[in-house]
């Protein structure tokens, strides 16, 4: 029997309880957890997430604390209206009726959560699903203990576990749960497990959404004011050492400004960490040691291949790999072939504009798309020529902060969205509703047919 049954029965026996809860009891859940997060056990999750890869205290408040906070504020905000029913328009050939979609929890929900921002992506969703109103199963991932356990114990501290649960756990865990035949599934990870996961979902039809990963491609034209995009770059680059789903990949610069580019980019790194980030306070670890030796053996692999290492390199140990910066990347490249999520910028240059348009058509779609420049033409084009998730342009990874825009991938990249409205929508059914009142078309087209009947037919196909 599937270990985890019993647990999932609770739910099932709970979750219309659950469904049924006014915005009011939502808001209350949501407080609690609000609460829990700012006050509570905040200094706790900075010392488990600093005890998992030395994440800095600061960006812990920045990047996993606040964007829980504001999703929730958002949602406390808007709870009322987003329950309430929404009109929509009926034709006059359905005369007598009126229409409107009703949003309806999906009911149990399981989340699979990755390591790389774990408070950030375990919580995060799961405040659209108490909003939606679900019973929730908690999956954080195995890579980072410290914090996936204390997650486990400010769930406990909130919630019974017919409503929230965590179960902790790597692989194993996670195909056993897979098993069961959730309403609606929400994992977040790479586009290679995203698979086994829609595979998995396909088996019971549960609905999904998939936020994946990828390369993110960021373009500096020559337009762009160089000195703040290396500063911009270089910070979405290398915080949390590079580690997340939506910082520059690989850049693509503009060749006759590659130089001085390249020049600020390396004042902006000695800048954020004092010429020695290997001391730095401001920058964290690679979560583990397969990490740490697979993007080593990338670097290396590049080197091998006769790329020019310009900025960083070095590794040490403790998972530690400096801010590194490699140009004229070949195409065999480890770092072009993959995914790099770690601390390592390849550089790559055009002459137009249409080179890179090309050239990023000819991969996955990308999750992020980021734009350099002042040239509103080239722009456009970028824009219109090519697909992602998301894009700036002049900046990278803000994007994802403004909890008005879905977040979401396409394709290899993930399917659905997250985020304020459209979280809570992925974690809703839109159930259609219709009321009839009084006489309806039917009422008169109804067998025998008859001459009358047949013009009636005659005059609603034409006009109405
Ligand atoms: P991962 O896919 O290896 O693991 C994610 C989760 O899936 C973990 O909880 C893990 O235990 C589970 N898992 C791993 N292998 C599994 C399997 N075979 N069957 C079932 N479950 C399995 O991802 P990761 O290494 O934790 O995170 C890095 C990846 O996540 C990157 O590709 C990154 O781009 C992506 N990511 C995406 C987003 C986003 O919002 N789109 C955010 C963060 C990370």
């Amino acid at each position: 029997m599937n270990p985890y049954q019993e647990l999932f029965k609770k739910q099932l026996n709970h979750y219309s309880v659950i469904g049924a809860t006014t915005a009011k009891e939502r808001i209350t859940k949501l407080k609690a957890l609000k609460k829990a997060l700012e006050f509570d056990y905040r200094d706790s999750i900075k010392e488990a997430l600093y005890n998992d890869f030395k994440k800095p205290h600061l960006d812990t408040d920045l990047t996993e604390i606040y964007p829980v906070i504001s999703e929730i504020k958002l949602a406390i905000q808007k709870l009322h209206s987003w329950m309430e029913p929404q009109p929509v328009k009926t034709p006059l050939s359905l005369f007598g009726a009126n229409s409107w979609i009703q949003y309806q929890s999906k009911g149990v929900c399981l989340i699979i959560s990755p390591w790389n921002f774990p408070v950030n992506l375990t919580f995060g969703p799961l405040v659209s699903a108490i909003a939606a109103g679900n019973t929730v199963i908690l999956k954080p991932s195995e890579h980072t203990p410290n914090t996936s356990k204390l997650m486990e114990r400010i769930v406990k501290s909130i919630f019974k576990e017919e409503e929230v649960a965590v179960v902790l756990g790597g692989v194993e865990v996670s195909t056993a749960l897979l098993e069961l035949p959730f309403h609606h599934i929400f994992f977040t990870g790479s586009p290679k497990v995203g698979k086994i996961v829609m595979k998995a979902a396909s088996e019971n039809l549960s609905s999904i959404t998939l936020e994946l990963g990828g390369k993110s491609p960021t373009i500096v034209d020559a337009t762009a004011n160089l000195k703040r995009a290396a500063k911009r770059i270089a910070w979405a680059k290398f915080l949390n050492a590079g580690q997340i789903c939506i910082a520059p990949d690989y850049l693509f610069v503009e060749e006759k400004v590659k130089e001085p580019f390249l020049k600020h980019l390396k004042e902006q790194i000695d800048r954020f960490y004092d010429s020695n980030t290997g001391e730095s306070s401001s920058y964290c670890r690679i979560v583990n040691q397969a990490h740490h030796q697979r993007l080593k053996g990338a670097i290396e692999h590049a080197l091998s291949l006769g790329d020019q290492l310009v900025i960083g390199g070095e590794t040490a140990k403790d998972n530690y790999i400096s801010p590194t910066v490699i140009d004229s990347i070949s195409e065999d490249s480890k770092l072009m072939q993959e995914e790099i999520f770690g601390p390592i910028l390849p550089v790559k240059t055009y002459h137009k504009i249409e080179e890179v348009i090309q050239y990023v058509n000819k991969g996955e779609r990308p999750l992020a798309l980021y734009i350099y420049s002042k040239n509103n033409k080239s722009i456009k084009q970028i824009i219109a020529q090519t697909r992602a998730g998301s894009s700036c342009i002049n900046n990278s990874i803000i994007q994802y902060s403004n909890h008005h825009l879905p977040f979401g991938g396409v394709n290899n990249s993930g399917i659905g969205s997250s985020h304020g409205f459209y979280g809570f929508k992925s974690f809703s059914s839109e159930r259609s509703l219709m009321r009839q009142y009084g006489w309806g078309p039917l009422d008169f087209i109804i067998p025998p047919y008859n001459k009358f009947k047949k013009k009636l037919v005659a005059i609603t196909l034409k006009w109405l």
